[in-house]
């Protein structure tokens, strides 16, 4: 580990019985057989010597928090530019429309003043202005920079389209060869795009689980590393980046509410370790958000399992959803997922494809944006939750518009 990067990194620690495992070589999950749950980063915070000033002064990209981030080689970062997406304000809800300055407030601007940028507001930040066109290429990026670091040469996955494309092109980037399990009902241009990155592309009968089936296996005959979501320690890394970009983008004042499209969570349980770790920092202090889960109807077991009060989810696939991120049967780390949702005093919301197809159109009519459909269900959901007064009309909210449109078009295939 030649060139240091500052990075804090540790050790990996199990979430639930807490054993400790080495980050100097590949972990998946827990070990202990009657655990195996997933392995969360930890670092050394104490030794921090980085500022807010001198961040400010560093690239617009995730790399900027790299002393929290788990290489430690800075010839081993694989980037190409993901993370710092800028955060908007929307048009269309809460008294935003007459005061938008016009100016995102996700530049670094030098005067964050730790004060709210106008209020009420409604924002999204925009994760399809990352490589790939969702924000997968932050998680991408941290597993397989971390990967190569510990010299992996061949990756698998099962995805629903997003986390395909970002692993084949960080993989060509970093000269490793990619392995792609995608359902076959997947559109295709998320199909075309991993195979112009020079991944192997294997397309099954069946859901996200069904993929992962049959990844499971060809991985361990093969020797091929998994980077399966959060069975897999560092897309949950790259995915926390947004917790620390949503308060430093925020002048270090948190927003009342963040709804994120749920499928496996990483992003969710990301983000709340992001601001877990800001407060060990000390740059953050205070009321952390309220986070809601949104969910697809069609793969909705997190959300039944939080209305029913139940600490872990049941497997839930009705089908096909435009929503492909969110076809996510159950998520392997549910249990994490509700424990959020609950330490939160959070919510879940449920949405059907009409609705949300009802609102990408609204979105793009009103916002000039082409949100991906796990995105757009965020903005039926924020709509539910502030008509029926769980969202209050002063409260600033986040939507985590998730990816882009364009990948999925047309709808009816
Ligand atoms: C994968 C994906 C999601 C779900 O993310 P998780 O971290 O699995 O919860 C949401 N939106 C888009 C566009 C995705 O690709
Ligand atoms: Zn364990």
């Amino acid at each position: 580990m030649s060139k240091n990067n500052g990075s804090l990194l540790t050790h990996l620690e199990c979430v639930a019985c807490g054993a400790e495992y080495s980050a100097e070589e590949l972990q998946t999950v827990c070990r202990n057989e009657d655990c195996k749950s997933i392995l969360s980063a930890q670092y050394d915070f104490t030794a921090n010597t980085l500022t807010k000033e001198e961040l400010q002064r560093r690239p617009a990209t995730m790399w900027r928090y790299r002393e929290f981030l788990p290489v430690y080689d800075s010839e081993n970062i694989v980037t190409l530019g993901e993370g710092f997406t800028p955060i908007i304000p929307l048009n269309s809800f809460g008294k935003a429309t007459g005061e938008a300055t016009g100016k995102a407030i996700g530049e670094v601007t030098g005067e964050a003043t730790g004060k709210r940028i106008g209020q009420p507001h409604v924002f999204y930040k925009d994760e399809s202005l990352n490589p790939t066109c969702s924000f997968k290429a932050r998680g991408l990026s941290a597993a397989v920079s971390k990967a190569k670091e510990l010299g992996v040469r061949e990756t698998v996955i099962p995805t629903a389209g997003n986390a395909g494309g970002a692993l084949a092109a960080y993989s060509a980037k970093a000269g490793i060869k990619a392995h792609i399990y995608m359902p076959k009902q997947t559109p295709n241009a998320f199909k075309t795009e991993v195979l112009f990155f020079g991944a192997e592309l294997r397309e099954v009968n069946g859901n996200i689980s069904d993929c992962g089936k049959l990844s499971n296996t060809e991985a361990a005959v093969h020797g091929w590393f998994d980077v399966s979501t959060l069975k897999e320690p560092y897309r949950l890394e790259g995915k926390k980046t947004m917790g620390y970009e949503i308060a430093e983008q925020f002048g270090w004042v948190l927003p009342d509410v963040i709804l994120y499209p749920t499928g496996g969570g990483t992003g969710l349980i990301g983000i709340w370790k992001a601001f877990r770790e800001l407060e060990q920092l000390g740059w953050i202090h205070g009321k952390r958000p309220r986070m809601v889960a949104v969910q697809s109807d069609s793969c909705n077991g997190i959300h039944l399992a939080f209305q029913n009060n139940e600490s872990s989810s049941t497997f839930k696939d009705k089908g096909i959803t435009i929503a492909n991120g969110l076809r996510v049967p159950k998520p392997y780390a549910d249990k994490v997922i509700l424990k959020v949702l609950r330490e939160s005093q959070g919510n879940s919301v449920s949405v059907n494809d009409s609705a949300i197809l009802e609102s990408l159109r609204e979105i793009a009519l009103r916002e000039g944006s082409l949100w991906a459909p796990e995105g757009a269900a965020l903005w039926h959901a924020f709509k539910i939750l502030s008509q029926s007064g769980w969202i209050a009309d002063n409260e600033t909210v986040l939507l985590l518009n998730t990816g882009n449109a364009y990948k999925y078009l047309p709808f009816d295939s």
